[in-house]
């Protein structure tokens, strides 16, 4: 029996509203006991003096690119990532080669991160065959195979009424679908936000309403089927608008938002640095202002990273010719933490519960809590720790950061998966 005994920390653990100082027992992978002074005998410990202790942190949408290209990034390299951002649970993208389509790739993930992996890793399955947007997946094998959502993330399903049929099937299946919302014929070959900064810097615009159409027709598609659907890496105020009135309807869509779009805008990009190019592409001031509103006010209830590593040798090249995509695991709880907390544009355990419970309840999860009997997942933090982001220091094969350099004001001090410190 493996006992831990997290000792003297401030615990906030908003699944149980609770923020105060207490200890945290774990035993055999499992929370034992909150607070009460009864111990076992031998046991480690560890001092939380001065620190956050929260449920472990869970980020929903990561590429951790095995299969197919561990080059950029291997489920070794992108949970030890993941570890030292604070991550206990990571939601992987099927955008894999092969895609995640086939109860087999889901296998052969679960086997993967059960070798190599340091936190847990969830994968998610593809909508459609091959991300093509083309035929529905096998829902309901994914599903046994153990996918905890459908997603064609890197891709969005373009037809309307197979993306209706994969939202009844999903419901049928008890999955949440996850979408990356991008209009194709609107964002046709943009790589930058469409505006002054396209116009200037002479790049080809990738508008808002492109993700704005699909926002729509995402939340008519869930009230139509009453269920579930995650709109992903949301960037523009008008998604946030449109997420906003369907929620008050009690349709059943949410959002998340990664640090990125709000922490830069399109001014960034300026000096054609290809760490500023991704996909949904930053936007306008008045964008980031709608989307911390909306992460203030509730519409925005998930944070995420979308972790993209890739290969140096394909972001140095011309700005049309690169990826998108940026590293987040290890920046992304600085970076929120810095923006939205001591900037308090949220209190501290809003930011936790956007991080643990509020996913766990979108993918039904047991975790993303301090209860007794969950999981033994737990990350302390040390929100006032400053630090200076070292792209050289990442655990990830890759080196694509927008943020080397910046002052970053809190970060995790150790990560806790089924008891077991791995951070
Ligand atoms: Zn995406």
């Amino acid at each position: 029996m493996h006992s831990l005994l997290i000792q003297n920390g401030r615990v906030i653990d908003p699944a149980n509203n609770v923020d105060g100082i207490r200890d945290v027992l774990i035993v055999d992978g499992k929370i034992a006991d909150i607070g009460s002074k009864t111990r076992p005998g031998k046991m480690d410990t560890f001092d939380a003096r001065g620190k956050v202790v929260c449920p472990g942190l869970i980020d929903i949408h990561v590429h951790l690119r095995e299969p197919g290209r561990s080059d950029k990034e291997t489920i070794e390299s992108g949970t030890r990532a993941a570890a030292r951002g604070g991550f206990t649970t990571v939601v992987c993208m099927p955008n894999t080669t092969p895609p995640v389509d086939q109860a087999g790739t889901v296998e052969y993930i679960k086997a993967r991160a059960r070798e190599s992996g340091v936190v847990n890793v969830l994968p998610t399955g593809a909508i459609t065959v091959g991300l093509k947007g083309e035929q529905m997946a096998e829902i309901g094998s994914l599903k046994r195979a153990g996918v905890v959502a459908i997603t064609d993330d890197g891709h969005c399903v373009q037809n309307n009424e197979i993306m209706r049929r994969a939202v009844e099937y999903a419901k049928m299946f008890d999955l949440p679908v996850m979408d990356h919302c991008q209009d194709y014929a609107l964002s046709a070959d943009g790589v930058i936000n469409e505006g002054y900064w396209s116009m200037t810097l002479g790049l080809r615009g990738w508008p808002a309403i492109a993700e704005e159409i699909i926002v729509s027709r995402n939340c008519l598609l869930a009230e139509l089927a009453d269920w579930k659907v995650h709109m992903q890496h949301l960037s523009s105020a008008g998604s946030v608008r449109i997420l906003k009135e369907a929620r008050q309807r009690g349709v059943k869509v949410s959002g998340e938002v990664c640090p990125h779009h709000i922490a830069l805008t399109d001014e960034c990009v300026k000096g054609y640095d290809t760490n500023f190019k991704m996909n949904p592409p930053l936007r306008t001031r008045r964008d980031v202002d709608a989307l911390l509103q909306g992460i203030a006010d509730g519409t925005i209830e998930i944070l995420a990273s979308d972790h993209a590593p890739h290969c140096s040798f394909e972001k140095e090249v011309e700005f049309d010719d690169a990826p998108f995509g940026i590293l987040g695991l290890e920046t992304e709880v600085g970076l929120f933490l810095t923006e939205l907390v001591h900037k308090k544009v949220i209190p501290l355990q809003k930011l936790i519960a956007m991080y643990t419970i509020n996913p766990a309840k979108l993918l039904g999860l047991d975790r993303g809590t301090l209860s007794v009997d969950a999981p033994g997942d737990v990350t302390i933090l040390d929100p006032d720790h400053e630090w200076t982001v070292d792209r050289d220091q990442s655990a990830s094969l890759s080196r694509n950061t927008p943020f080397h350099g910046w002052n970053l004001k809190g970060k995790a001090v150790a990560t806790i998966v089924g008891g077991k410190k791995v951070l």
